[in-house]
């Protein structure tokens, strides 16, 4: 098929409807459309490159187009490139879940596989609930409600929207949803009157505390994103909060899910998040960088405690009915052993804890910039809060899109981050180099 760059430009405002994009004001502009990728780099097509300082989405580990991705990928469609896991088995899933088992913290070890972040969510969730009534459904009859915390982002299908918090984008959707309980984000730089981040992190455990005193009962389980509340701005979490979490989850018998959609893969300087805080949850969700960036892929992995749950006699009904048709997908399991084995050999994760460092540093020459509130980082996990004034902590109003601006001059200058309201985000590729990290604070500054 031969096209132009011009027909191109006008089929994508004429056919694609974008995410989260209001469609009205994308086409009053030319879209950047990304034709190749190389290290860093991605390039449109008029030949421009731009680093990659938002990771193609947050999912993005040894850059584009890496040769020995490539070459497993080439190899595994040789061989096949699907076929199902519903009643039968194939290579890649096996050896994948195998090794996922190997590498997540404690005994997390049982694989459900599914193709996005929301989908590894909402099997957690499923999970979770059937967990109680598959137990003993009269004993455990009331548990069926979830916690999770102010301003969550844990996807946007139904189930994964209903444990959300993000108000902007959840409030439509309100009559769908089952009920969760929210719990208070710890916000330090938002919550002056709370105190320091220490009195912060009291307070919101306090409140959980007090909730699970009165609702454990209702309560089949807490769903986190650890360390880092990435869509909500990169909220970063206070140190020992999480294990916190993890001890009032077992003392108040509610089971424990670690959305590491985001933070998974080494993004905080750990391979998963939660290890940093020596936590071991009872189902864990992880997507975005299983891959790479190359397939879509998603696994939801338990404790065999929650598994064996599930075990029975067909006419128990303690089956867990869900599956998708691209469950266990070949090509995406085989290009995600292949990710993690170049993590491994690479040792990317230690490589990301110095860049990291580094990063810190060339970051907080944003604080002399007036309109810099905040900087959080975690690992390659970065938030930038723009606000007014710096004493007030007043932001801009929408009708002043001081943020956006910022981000469509990087864009110009060869730089892709993006916003999240108030917040400049940075989630670069994890091998980019230490200089072109120092490249995108450069050009932030400018
Ligand atoms: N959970 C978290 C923490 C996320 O950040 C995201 C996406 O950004 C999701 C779940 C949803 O993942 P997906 O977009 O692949 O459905």
């Amino acid at each position: 098929m031969s096209y132009t760059n011009k027909q191109l430009e006008q089929w994508d405002k004429e056919y694609v409807w974008h995410p989260f994009t209001q469609m009205k004001s994308y086409i009053q502009n030319n879209p950047l459309i990304i034709e190749k990728g190389k290290g860093s780099y991605l390039f449109d097509i008029e030949g421009k490159a731009y680093l990659d300082g938002y990771a193609s989405l947050w999912v993005n580990v040894h850059g584009h187009s890496d040769p020995e991705l490539n070459s497993a990928l080439h190899e595994q469609i040789e061989k096949i490139a699907h076929s199902t896991l519903l009643g039968s088995a194939n290579v890649p899933s096996i050896l994948l879940a195998k090794k996922l088992a190997e590498i997540t913290p404690g005994n997390l070890s049982k694989v459900f596989y599914s193709d996005t972040g929301s989908a590894s969510v909402e099997i957690a969730l499923k999970i979770a609930y059937q967990y109680w009534q598959n137990i003993d459904s009269q004993k455990y009859k009331h548990k069926k409600k979830f916690i999770s915390l102010d301003e969550a982002y844990h996807g946007d299908t139904i189930g994964a929207v209903s444990v959300g918090g993000m108000d902007l984008f959840h409030r439509i959707f309100q009559p769908l949803l089952f009920e969760r309980i929210a719990i208070p984000s710890p916000y330090t730089y938002r919550m002056n009157e709370i105190g320091n981040e220490e009195e912060v992190k009291q307070y919101c455990l306090k409140r959980l505390e007090e909730l699970l005193q009165t609702e454990s009962e209702h309560i089949a389980g807490l769903i986190i994103e650890p360390l880092v509340q990435g869509a909500a701005g990169m909220i970063t979490q206070p140190h020992g909060f999480l294990k916190e979490v993890e001890r009032l989850c077992r003392a108040y018998d509610v089971l424990l899910i670690c959305d590491e959609v985001a933070v998974g893969f080494g993004r905080t300087g750990t391979l998963f998040a939660c290890e940093q805080e020596q936590v071991v949850p009872d189902i864990m969700c992880m997507a975005k960088g299983i891959t790479g960036g190359y397939m879509p892929l998603a696994a939801t992995i338990t404790s065999d405690k929650v598994y064996n749950a599930f075990l029975g006699n067909p006419e128990e009904h303690k089956t867990f009915y869900h599956g998708h048709t691209y469950t266990g997908n070949q090509l995406a399991c085989s290009i995600a052993i292949k990710n993690i084995e170049l993590i491994e050999q690479r040792e990317l994760v230690k490589d990301i804890q110095i860049k990291a460092k580094a990063f810190s540093q060339y970051l907080s020459k944003l604080y002399e910039l007036p309109i810099v509130g905040d900087i959080r980082q975690r690992g390659l996990m970065v938030g930038i809060e723009i606000v007014k004034n710096r004493k007030s902590k007043e932001t801009f109003s929408v009708h002043e899109p001081i943020v956006n601006q910022i981000i469509m001059i990087a864009r110009s200058k060869g730089l892709i981050i993006r916003e999240l309201g108030p917040v400049i985000t940075m989630m670069p590729v994890l091998a980019m180099k230490q200089e072109e990290l120092q490249q995108m604070v450069d050009i932030v500054y400018q």
